[in-house]
């Protein structure tokens, strides 16, 4: 016997977190940018949805020097909304379309434990030190989104997410040209309260942070000498878009245009 689907529209932040419940039988649809075009084209189907768009989730709010963003933001709303490298990030997503639809929330759990690529908002995040307000079993949870993205989404609904204002960001992006598609590789930088942070999109299935650049620069070596050392800390991976080769060819000239863009100087 098969079971007409449910579609949840919760009117509210605490309706949404109590449809979820636990998340087993729930598929979330934030702006539905990847989630709809599987449903149409039948390579997935749903049980229960659950619709975000009217869940009150949206929005940009500051305080005391942090910012705080809504899981149902659009990226499109990102854009000189939020600092770098978030806004630029978001800017160079997909087109305009996709931008004014897709949201944040999304774009964090496109990827990790799917069969999504995953989101290009990734690294810009891991720059920032966001963390990340979930809600499912076991009640709300807030962890950084380094751990969000190893755990993975199941069985998370994501609220929103957090950082502290940093002083500098920049962000560096190779795509394809004449394509519509998620980057080759990115590379977000931030210059946070606790110092400055490094973050590869595109070499695996999330984004990663660069812990050995960073030391490195800390150390005083040199932009190139620092960027260099991007291949300890990310193991390029083969991919329809590109080939881990290329990759390992491309991301540390790539990290050392990143740190050139927030200043730091070539030695
Ligand atoms: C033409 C085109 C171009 C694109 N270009 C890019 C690009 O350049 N860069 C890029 O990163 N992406 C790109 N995308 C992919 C996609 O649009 C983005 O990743 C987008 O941010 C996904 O967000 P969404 O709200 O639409 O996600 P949805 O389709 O709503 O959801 C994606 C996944 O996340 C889950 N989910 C959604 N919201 C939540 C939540 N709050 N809590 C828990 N789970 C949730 C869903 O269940 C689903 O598994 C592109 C897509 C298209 C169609």
């Amino acid at each position: 016997m098969s079971h007409t689907p449910v579609v949840l529209t919760p009117a509210s932040a605490d309706q949404a977190v109590s449809a979820f419940g636990d998340g087993s039988g729930v598929t979330v649809i934030g702006g539905g940018t990847i989630v709809m075009p599987e449903i149409a084209g039948r390579r997935a189907s749903f049980s229960k949805a659950l619709l975000l768009s009217g869940a009150g989730l949206a929005g940009i709010t500051r305080q005391g020097g942090v910012v705080r963003i809504g899981a149902a933001t659009t990226l499109q709303a990102l854009i000189g909304a939020t600092p770098d490298p978030l806004s630029t990030a978001a800017q160079r997503v997909g087109d305009y379309e996709i931008r004014g639809q897709a949201t944040i929330g999304g774009n964090l759990c496109a990827g990790p434990g799917r069969e999504t690529p995953r989101g290009d908002l990734q690294a810009p995040l891991i720059a920032l030190a966001a963390s990340v307000r979930t809600a499912g079993a076991g009640g709300e949870q807030v962890q950084p989104v380094e751990d969000f993205l190893e755990s993975g989404p199941a069985g998370r609904l994501v609220l929103e997410v957090e950082f502290s204002e940093p002083t500098r960001g920049a962000y560096t992006s190779m795509g394809r040209p004449h394509t519509h598609v998620y980057t080759v590789l990115s590379v977000a930088c931030a210059e946070t309260p606790e110092g400055l942070r490094v973050a590869i999109g595109g070499a695996g299935p999330t984004g990663a942070r660069a812990p050995s650049v960073e030391r490195a620069l800390a150390d005083g070596a040199s932009v190139e000498d620092a960027a260099a050392r991007v291949l300890d800390d990310v193991e390029p991976q083969d991919d329809a878009l590109a080939s881990a080769w290329y990759r390992r060819k491309a991301l540390p000239a790539l990290v050392a245009r990143a740190l050139a863009d927030i200043g730091k100087e070539s030695g």
